[in-house]
């Protein structure tokens, strides 16, 4: 069974309709990346998975269990559900380990001192062991960006939604996130990534979707769909950004 099944997802803004039927399946420790131009739909399906925007029609399975029923209380999928964004939204008066610990103490009703161990052990893992009680205003957007990756994997997330996190940053900073990614790989995280970064997507991706006005009009794995794309506008996009 798929970790994550998407199944006829659609989603419109008023008249505008994003999503216009999405099929994807994501296997447990897969990395899947989605590529297109802008407003081709990319941040709109990751929002839709994590629910933080209701679909219209369709069904997201997590699990196999059916996560988008109306009604149903989002709190709980989000919990499993970890999403960052491009802009890494640190609250610039805590210290990096305390916006770390915030969800985990709301949402999961854990205490600081449950939290101490866990939480160094995240920041060590990924190298930020000496920034901990640092200030958002005293780290390089890089950094902040990993402090933002270690806050939502400190709520302990099955799956992680990754939307055009490097695009912010400065290019000589790119490298230390992916490095991040890299990592979380290895160890068999299942994630999803809105990039535009192809030589990543390329080395890492088990699939690449190109999603062209709300449709994944071409998906498969990164060395055939980025040296063999059959689609004449897959071929458009890719000449443009490669
Ligand atoms: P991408 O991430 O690929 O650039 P988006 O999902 O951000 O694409 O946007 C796809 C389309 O959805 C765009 O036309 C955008 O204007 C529209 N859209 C996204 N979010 C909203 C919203 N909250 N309200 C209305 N329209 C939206
Ligand atoms: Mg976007």
């Amino acid at each position: 069974m798929a970790k994550l099944d998407l199944k006829g997802v659609t989603k419109s803004f008023g008249d505008n309709t994003v999503c216009r039927g999405i099929d994807l399946s994501v296997n447990e420790g897969e990395m899947v990346c989605l590529i297109g131009a802008s407003g081709s739909g990319k941040s709109t399906l990751l929002r839709c998975i994590n629910l933080l925007e209701p679909i219209d029609d369709g069904r997201i399975l997590l699990d196999g269990v059916d996560i988008s029923e109306p009604g149903l209380n989002p709190q709980p999928i989000r919990a499993r559900i970890g999403i960052v964004f491009q802009s890494f939204n640190l609250f610039p008066h805590m210290t990096a380990a305390e916006n770390v610990m915030l969800a985990p103490r709301r949402v999961l009703g854990k205490s600081r001192d449950a939290l101490d161990a866990p939480v160094k052990a995240l920041f060590e893992r990924f190298d930020l062991g000496q920034r901990m009680n640092h200030y958002p205003d005293q780290l390089s957007g890089g950094q902040q960006q990993r402090v933002a990756i270690i806050r939502a994997l400190a709520m302990q997330p099955e799956i992680m939604l990754f939307d055009e996190i490097t695009s912010a940053l400065d290019p000589e900073l790119v490298g230390e996130v992916l490095d991040v990614l890299r990592q979380l790989r290895t160890e068999g995280m299942t994630m999803i990534l809105a990039t535009h970064e192809m030589a990543f997507a390329r080395e890492l991706a088990d699939k690449v979707c190109f999603l062209d006005a709300g449709r994944i009009l071409e998906e498969g794995p990164p060395e055939t769909l980025f040296s063999d794309p059959k689609e004449p506008r897959t071929r458009a996009f890719l000449k443009r950004v490669l």
